[in-house]
């Protein structure tokens, strides 16, 4: 029988939802008290926990008692004064992850090829993950007691997907489950960020050509600048893939629809920075490229607050320059790098003044994404499987991919080939190319990597720019 509490925050019964424990820390209050890795967390103070974030609350209180049993089902409890208490658990959320209410038109989830790992399948939705982590929610499936848990343990701050500030326009973008709708009050994003008052927002807009651009744009702008927890707005294109016959149509940004969304975002620039000194609003990569229009500088991106969302990555990438290059190079070589058909021309055109060097071979190739359809160019969503469609065996003495193709901390790509298969694949040396284009270049020169581990992955980066566009 699942042990059954009452919560502080809400007048029902609330299951324990036992945390699982993944270590712990030789000498810490738990290890002597006899727990073991593989033992679970019960209740902290007779309370479920279920999340990290109930888990700090409770111990914040000083004098804590932790309910905990092995794998036996023995129970046992311990107490701790002001102390860790030495445990790590396998995740952050223990009483499962909020899944969305909603059934967007462009959502990515619903457009993903079959037989990729499973958690790219989560719809996730939740606010915690959003503290926690910086991931985007909507806000549609909060409860009241989210909401005042949100306000009473000052989450803050909350990353919030409006896509536009028009609420007729949200709902037919979004359609809700009205099933999975806890209650109507959340269903309004004007309602939701006027009640999160207290909470510092960032938001997104991910804008559908001919759907919630133009003037939609411009209301939402004046909406979220008119809200003073609102710290900026990102503006991202829809992210689209070949499998999408059973959806709503949908078409990628023109050129000419994403200079007029760039515009926009250009003219409320000028506005915010004239009466607020910030400009407020960003517009990704994409939509720049998209457009064929530069980049703005370094300082306009104030500090990359919504880099994980695809806003100012090139830039940043970039910015680090070029470093002085040799004449030629000791022993020749012959470097590949693959990259999305986004990037591609950009990295190419940054990379010219290295064909003046004498013994060096370098290509920048566009792989085409066959996983997802060729739709779909950012580099972050190549699986291991294009690489192999894309380069040939041999043809390279070094073949330099972006660290945003791999899983966070691992050498992992999207469908679960590692650097090490497509080594073997290919018969030469695969290497993660550098965070920056000086690293790339020092790669390319000497041949010596950096081999750094990923910096962000598609658990975080390509998903939320990408592929989860909540
Ligand atoms: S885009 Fe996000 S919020 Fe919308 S249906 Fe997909 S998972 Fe849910």
């Amino acid at each position: 029988m699942p042990r059954v509490v009452l919560s502080r925050k809400d007048p029902q019964p609330v299951k324990v939802t036992p945390a699982r424990i993944r270590e712990v820390a030789a000498g810490s209050a738990a290890a002597k008290a006899g727990v073991e890795a593989g033992w679970e967390l019960l209740t902290v103070n007779d309370q479920p926990i279920p999340d990290v974030l109930a888990y700090r609350r409770e111990l914040q209180a000083g004098a804590a008692e932790l309910r905990v049993r092995a794998p036996a089902g023995d129970e046992t409890t311990f107490a701790v004064a002001w102390e860790e208490p030495g445990l790590e658990f396998d995740d952050v959320i223990f009483d499962g992850i909020r899944l969305c209410a909603n059934h967007c038109d462009f959502c990515y989830i619903h457009q993903m090829p079959k037989g990729m790992r499973k958690s790219l399948y989560i719809m996730d939705d939740d606010f915690r993950t959003s503290f926690l982590y910086g991931s985007f929610v909507t806000l549609t499936n909060l409860r009241e007691g989210d909401v005042q848990r949100i306000l009473d343990e000052h989450l803050s701050p909350l990353y919030v997907s409006v896509h536009t500030a028009n609420e007729a326009k949200r709902a037919e973008l979004m359609k809700w489950w009205p099933n999975k709708v806890a209650t109507e009050e959340a269903l309004s994003v004007r309602n939701m960020i006027e009640r999160l008052e207290s909470i510092e927002l960032y938001t997104q807009m991910v804008l559908v050509p001919g759907r919630n651009d133009g003037d939609y744009l411009d209301e939402t702008l004046d909406y979220l600048a008119s809200r003073p927890n609102v710290l900026a707005a990102a503006a991202v294109p829809v992210g689209l893939t070949g499998h999408r016959s059973h959806l709503v149509a949908l078409e990628p940004y023109t050129q000419e629809q994403a200079a007029d969304v760039i515009a926009r975002v250009h003219a409320f620039q000028q506005r915010m920075l004239a009466e607020r000194g910030t400009r407020f609003v960003f517009a990704s990569d994409e939509f720049y490229i998209r457009a064929g229009l530069p980049l703005p500088d370094d300082e306009a991106y104030e500090g990359y607050t919504m880099l994980e969302n695809g806003v100012g990555m090139v830039r940043d990438f970039l910015s680090a320059g070029v470093p002085v290059l040799p004449e030629r190079l000791e022993r020749p070589r012959r470097v590949l790098i693959a990259t999305g058909r986004l990037f591609a021309p950009v990295l190419r055109e940054s990379l010219r003044s290295l064909d003046g060097v004498e013994g060096l071979h370098l290509e920048v190739r566009a792989i085409t994404n066959r996983t997802f359809g060729e739709v779909t160019t950012v580099a972050g969503l190549l699986a291991g499987r294009d690489i192999l469609g894309g380069v040939r065996p041999g043809e390279a003495d070094l073949l330099l991919l972006s660290p945003n193709m791999f899983k966070y901390g691992t050498e992992t790509m999207l469908d679960d080939l590692t650097r090490s298969d497509l080594q073997a694949e290919l018969g030469m040396r695969i290497a993660v190319g550098g965070t920056n284009l000086a690293e790339l270049v020092d790669t390319v020169l000497t041949g010596e990597v950096h081999d750094h581990l990923p910096s962000f992955g598609f658990s975080t980066h390509a998903i939320k720019e990408a592929a989860k566009q909540h």
